[in-house]
């Protein structure tokens, strides 16, 4: 079957000139393409005549988004469409050469000038017509300063006539123009050729066109509403792909995962839900239900729960916990630092000593006698808790009985450390715990073969934490705001986003501001230093003493970012707030208002511009969801995620944040195509078989049948 989307399919080249356009066809066989055109077009991935349909444009420019160049106001941001009627290079004093040229359209004329291009000469000709994108300022009159450009070559036509005009991807040498009649020039003779390969049900459930509509529809658009609803199909259909291999991997792999069958009692359960001191949120109970179905399944749990930083995720996890011990089994409990691991201890011996239930604690700091216990308890098969850090990974630790392993805080772990602490019981149920809060539809998709439990709702009662933005002005009046926070018998947290001086950056750094602060500001407080090269175990011991109120005030890094409870401190001040993504200056910022003070979170700095805008947004909001989003947006994955876990699936047209409802629909119809064909065998599937059988790798060996 001839297939646009085909990616694997053979490229042989013909001996003589094939009689009539095919997807096959190489596209040195098309008009006005040769050799070296051949190579550069290799260079974007058009190789065959079918690949000039899925070279999709990435934006569209018309009347609406165009501005007549007389309307072009100083200061503004605009896109103008004119005509070369003078150009050259000129000299600045400073030794820069600027190539500069007037463009004009029917409203008037602007100078467009490219400071250090003067090579542009050479590509940019009088009578070519030009799109610009950029900023307005005034230098001798009006003067656009281009982020982008493109030129449309020297006829009327190519300009879209006054319609939408398609901005494809273009590559060095090669214009946008010269792709633009490429594929305008065939489109006519391949858009017949295109079959639809998903289900029309499929299509209606999505709300969107058929394919040969949307590939019209995204290379000559009426308009760019139309264009959008044709890029919304190629991104379903990606999307789709994705979300079925996802699922379908997700069922091989669950069927391979022989589990033990941990069926809620309600006895434990029952009896903490009662002892709690407050009622759990809805998502709370919605959490637990869907981790007890799991649990009581005859398959192994992999589940991630993801909730916003005070959440309350702990909780959860005690109920999945308290599930297993019904079953006679064990649980261990992961944590990534000391501290933390304690501070789970310590709660959770608080809401069990009703229940008769002493956690166990295992972790590095533990006497040798402790030690011998803890292990003691652990090889021995009665039900337990245990919560540790990574020493619950050594080999020596042996459990008897592990029926459920709990990671907290899990992208602190590496996916090897993950696996051990899973596979210290046999059939062990895996529950995974995070903070980074992204939409539901994206960690399917981030986190492959999981389950995920959503915890999108906070507890009520808190306390919002006011945040503020603050001028390098107003330092001595951020500081003496707490220091008096200090006299209530508060604490402060001040981060910066360095250890020490740095020779390529110039920022303010934690140790040099320490003794700063130690000097002035903080005089006569105790304040502690606190960051990535003091070794663990001294790490914890200032965090200790801070948790006990033996410190009043920690300068550190985003050390103290992973999940530290201490209710008293109510102020946090950080320095250089652009320095920080958005998430975690949210992850920072959730150290406060953890008590029942008002707190504080004052963002000290002169920021400008974009990065303003930036903290501005994160001020306004607590919304952990949001602010992940306005991250992904601004920053992309990789940041938010670091090390790419599992890799991004590639996507070339969807776009996770602005098609999250696409990605829902995906997801949904994914699931249901499933239910009904896991392995896609039914002939009304054949299509979609095919596409991801053709595009995807993974896709052979998920879908075998032959
Ligand atoms: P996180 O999700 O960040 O791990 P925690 O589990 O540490 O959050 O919970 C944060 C705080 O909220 C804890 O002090 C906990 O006791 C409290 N908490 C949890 N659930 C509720 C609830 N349903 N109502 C009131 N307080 C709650
Ligand atoms: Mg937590």
């Amino acid at each position: 079957m001839a297939d646009p989307f085909d990616r694997d399919r053979e490229r042989r080249v013909p001996s003589r000139r094939p009689p009539r356009l095919t997807f096959d066809t190489p596209v040195t066989y098309l008009k006005g393409v040769g050799p070296a055109r051949a190579l550069m077009l290799a260079r974007l991935g058009i190789t065959v005549a079918g690949d000039l349909l899925r070279h999709v444009p990435h934006r569209y420019e018309d009347a609406s988004t165009i501005t007549p160049i007389n309307d072009a106001a100083i200061g503004a941001d605009v896109s103008v469409l004119g005509q070369v009627i003078a150009k050259g290079v000129l000299p600045t004093r400073k030794g820069l050469r600027v190539f500069q040229a007037v463009i004009q359209d029917s409203s008037g004329l602007i100078e467009i000038a490219w400071p250090g291009q003067p090579f542009l000469d050479r590509t940019i000709n009088k009578g070519d017509w030009l799109l610009c994108t950029g900023p307005v300022r005034f230098f001798h009159g009006r003067r656009l300063q281009p982020r982008e450009y493109v030129n449309l070559g020297p006829d009327e036509e190519g300009t879209g006539g006054g319609r939408v005009l398609a901005i494809y991807p273009s590559t060095e040498g090669l214009s946008v123009r010269m792709l633009r009649s490429l594929v305008q020039q065939h489109l006519d003779a391949l858009l017949p050729l295109v079959q639809e390969p998903l289900p029309a049900d499929v299509l209606q459930e999505a709300d969107v066109p058929a394919l040969p509509e949307a590939l019209r529809m995204v290379h000559r658009p009426a308009s760019v509403a139309e264009a959008e609803r044709g890029r919304a199909r190629l991104a379903f259909e990606e999307l789709l792909c994705v979300q079925v291999l996802h699922r379908r991997a997700h069922q091989v792999a669950r069927q391979a995962r022989p589990g033990r069958a941990l069926r809620s009692r309600r006895t434990l359960t029952t009896q903490l839900r009662e002892q709690l001191p407050y009622a759990l949120t809805a998502a709370q109970v919605r959490a637990v239900r869907e981790i007890a179905t799991d649990m009581g399944s005859p398959w192994r749990m992999h589940r991630l729960l993801q909730g916003d930083v005070g959440a309350g995720k702990t909780v959860v996890a005690l109920f999945a916990a308290l599930i297993a011990m019904e079953n006679g089994a064990q649980v261990a409990l992961m944590a990534p630092t000391e501290l933390l691991a304690e501070q789970h201890a310590r709660g959770m011996t608080a809401l069990l000593a009703p229940l008769g239930i002493a956690p166990v604690l295992l972790t590095g700091r533990l006497s040798a006698a402790d030690r011998r216990a803890a292990l003691a308890r652990i090889a021995d098969p009665a039900p337990a808790l245990v919560v540790g850090t990574h020493a619950l990974l050594q080999s020596d630790v042996a459990f008897a009985n592990l029926g459920l392993s709990i990671i907290d805080e899990q992208h602190r772990f590496g996916v090897e450390q993950r696996a051990v602490l899973g596979d210290k019981g046999t059939a062990t149920d895996v529950l995974l715990m995070t903070a980074t809060p992204i939409p539901r539809s994206l960690a399917l998709t981030l986190h492959g073969d999981l389950d995920v439990s959503v915890l999108d709702e906070r507890p009520p009662g808190r306390q919002p934490i006011t945040t503020v933005v603050r001028r390098e002005s107003a330092r001595d009046k951020v500081f003496a705001f707490a220091a008096s926070e200090l006299d209530a018998g508060h604490q402060l947290y001040v981060v910066y986003p360095l250890i020490e001086t740095s020779e390529k950056i110039d920022l303010k750094n934690a140790t040099t501001m320490f003794d700063t602060l130690v000097a002035g500001p903080l005089a006569g407080r105790q304040v502690a230093l606190l960051h990535g090269r003091i070794p663990g175990e001294e790490r914890d011991a200032i965090m200790r003493r801070f948790r006990d109120g033996e410190i009043d005030a920690l300068v550190s890094t985003t050390v103290i970012e992973v999940g530290i409870d201490v209710p008293n401190a109510s102020v946090m001040i950080i320095e250089h707030p652009e320095r920080f993504g958005l998430s975690q200056l949210h992850q920072l910022r959730g150290r406060v208002g953890r008590g029942q003070a008002r707190s504080y979170c004052i963002l000290l700095g002169d920021v400008g511009g974009e990065a303003a805008e930036r903290l501005e947004l994160f001020a306004g909001t607590e919304d952990g969801f949001e602010i992940a989003r306005a991250d992904l947006r601004l920053r992309g994955m990789g940041d938010l995620f670091g090390a790419r876990q599992h890799g991004d699936p590639a996507f070339r047209v969807a776009d996770l944040l602005r098609d999250e409802a696409l990605h829902d629909t995906a997801r949904e119809v994914a699931d249901r195509l499933l239910a009904q064909d896991p392995e896609l065998a039914q002939p009304a599937h054949a299509g979609l078989r095919h596409l991801l059988t053709v595009g995807y790798a993974r896709a052979l060996d998920l879908f075998r049948v032959g």
